[in-house]
C-alpha cells in the first residue's frame, strides 16, 4: 500500500487475553462488516449487531443496558437529551387524534412540547393532580393512549403517587410514562410501581457533573422499547458516545452522590424553616409537606432539589439572588455543585400571576438544587444571603 492509503486504513489493535477495566468510547459512526447478510439484518433489530451511529453504539449501549438494568426494565433508548427522551417517546407512541392525561405541574420544557402536539399535531392532553385515580378515570377517553407523570414535580416537589396511578391507567387500557429525573433510579423506580416507560434527563443525576446533556427512556417491555427504537433511528435523537460514556462515568457514584445530596437538603431544608426570612419551605421530606407521607412510602430518599418562600416577595427573591456566593446561580440541578434560581424571573417567567398561583410558585419562590459541598459552607453562605 502507498502512505495516501496507509495513512487512511489505520490498524485496530485485537485486545485479547485482557480486557479495559473502564467502558471504551467508540468513537465511530459506523461499523464494517464481514457478512453482507448479517449487515442487512442488523438495520432493523437493536439485539443484532451495530450497525450506523445513529442506530446504536456499543458506549451507548453500554449506558443504555446500566440505566435499563437499575430501572428493572427490558431495554432503554439512550438520546441526545431529556428532551430527546420524552418526544422520542410521545411521538413513537402517539398519533394525531389522540388523547393523553398529564399531571397539573409539568417541567417546563415538556409543557410547552404538550402545547405544541395540541396546536400543530393535532393531539389532545388533559390535565389532573398527580395523585388522584378519580380524576384520572374521569379524563379518560377512547382515544387516550397514554398517562404522563413525573415523580417528583419542579420546583414544588410533589411526589406523584405512582402505585395508584399506574395500577388505574393498567385497568383503564393507557401506558403510564414516568419523567423519574428529580429522583433517580436510586430513591425511586417506577417500573416497580406499574410505568410501562421511564424517561429521564440524564443532564441531571445521572451524569451529575454538570458536563452532559443527554437523555434516556427506559421500557418495561421488550416488543415496546423494540418499538420505539425503530421510531428512533428515524426521529435522529440519539447521543454522541462521548456524552454516553461522561454519563456512565458519573453513574458510578450516583449511589454516594445521591446519599450527600439528599442529607444536604434535609440538613438545609429544616434550618430554613426556622428562618425568620423564610415562609414555607416544600422538601416532601419536611412533615409540613403535602407529599409527605407518600414521599416516607413511595421514595428511599427524598431528593436534593426544593424550593422556599422568602416573606419579602419578589423583591427578595431577586436580591437572594444576588447575595449568594457559594450556592451559584445557573440553571439545570442533579450536579455536585449548588445552584439555586428563582422561577418567577426565569424558568416560569412566561406564567401570569394566576398561572404562578396555581402551580404553587410565589414570586418570593427560590429554587435551589443542593450539591455535595459540606453543608456548614453551604449553610453560612444561605444564612448570609437572607441577612
Ligand atoms: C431537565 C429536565 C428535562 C429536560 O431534559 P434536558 O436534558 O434538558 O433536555 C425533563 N424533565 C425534567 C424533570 C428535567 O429536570
Amino acid at each position: 500500500m502507498r502512505p495516501e492509503t496507509r495513512t487512511v486504513h489505520v490498524p485496530h489493535v485485537p485486545v485479547e487475553g485482557s480486557r479495559p477495566i473502564a467502558v471504551p468510547i467508540y468513537q465511530t459512526s459506523g461499523f464494517v462488516f464481514d457478512d453482507p447478510a448479517l449487515m442487512a439484518e442488523s438495520m432493523g433489530r437493536p439485539d443484532k449487531s451495530f450497525f450506523y451511529g445513529r442506530y446504536s453504539n456499543p458506549t451507548v449501549r453500554s449506558l443504555e443496558e446500566a440505566v435499563s438494568g437499575l430501572e428493572g426494565g427490558a431495554g432503554a433508548i439512550a438520546t441526545g437529551s431529556g428532551m430527546g427522551a420524552i418526544n422520542t417517546v410521545l411521538l413513537g407512541l402517539l398519533k394525531p387524534g389522540d388523547h393523553m392525561v398529564a399531571q397539573n405541574s409539568l417541567y417546563g420544557g415538556t409543557a410547552a412540547m404538550l402545547n405544541e402536539l395540541v396546536a400543530r399535531f393535532g393531539m389532545e392532553v388533559s390535565y389532573v393532580p398527580e395523585n388522584d385515580p378519580a380524576a384520572l378515570r374521569a379524563a379518560v377517553r377512547p382515544q387516550t393512549k397514554l398517562l404522563y407523570m413525573e415523580t417528583i414535580s419542579n420546583p414544588m416537589t410533589l411526589v406523584a403517587d405512582l402505585p395508584a396511578m399506574c395500577a388505574t391507567a393498567r385497568e383503564l387500557g393507557i401506558l403510564s410514562v414516568v419523567d423519574n429525573t428529580f429522583a433517580s433510579p436510586l430513591l425511586c423506580r417506577p417500573i416497580e410501581h406499574g410505568a410501562d416507560i421511564v424517561v429521564h434527563s440524564s443532564t441531571k443525576y445521572l451524569s451529575g457533573h454538570t458536563d452532559v446533556v443527554g437523555g434516556i427512556a427506559v421500557f418495561a417491555d421488550e416488543e415496546l422499547y423494540q418499538r420505539v427504537w425503530r421510531f428512533n433511528i428515524e426521529l435522529g435523537a440519539s447521543p454522541d458516545p462521548f456524552a454516553a460514556w461522561l454519563t456512565l462515568r458519573g453513574m458510578q457514584t450516583l449511589a454516594l452522590r445521591m446519599e450527600r445530596h439528599c442529607a444536604n437538603a434535609r440538613i438545609l431544608a429544616t434550618r430554613l424553616e426556622e428562618h425568620p426570612a423564610v415562609a414555607a419551605v416544600h422538601w416532601p421530606g419536611l412533615a409540613s409537606h403535602p407529599s409527605y407521607e407518600l414521599a416516607g412510602k413511595l421514595l428511599s430518599g427524598c431528593g436534593g432539589v426544593f424550593s422556599f418562600d422568602l416573606t419579602g416577595g419578589r423583591e427578595a427573591g431577586e436580591r437572594f439572588m444576588s447575595s449568594v456566593r457559594l450556592a451559584l446561580l445557573a440553571p439545570s440541578l442533579g450536579g455536585v455543585e449548588t445552584l439555586v434560581l428563582h422561577p418567577a424571573t426565569t424558568s416560569h417567567r412566561s406564567l401570569n400571576a394566576e398561572e404562578l398561583r396555581r402551580s404553587g410558585i410565589g414570586e418570593g419562590t427560590v429554587r435551589i438544587a443542593v450539591g455535595i459541598e459540606h453543608p456548614e459552607d453551604l449553610w453560612a453562605d444561605l444564612q448570609r444571603a437572607l441577612a
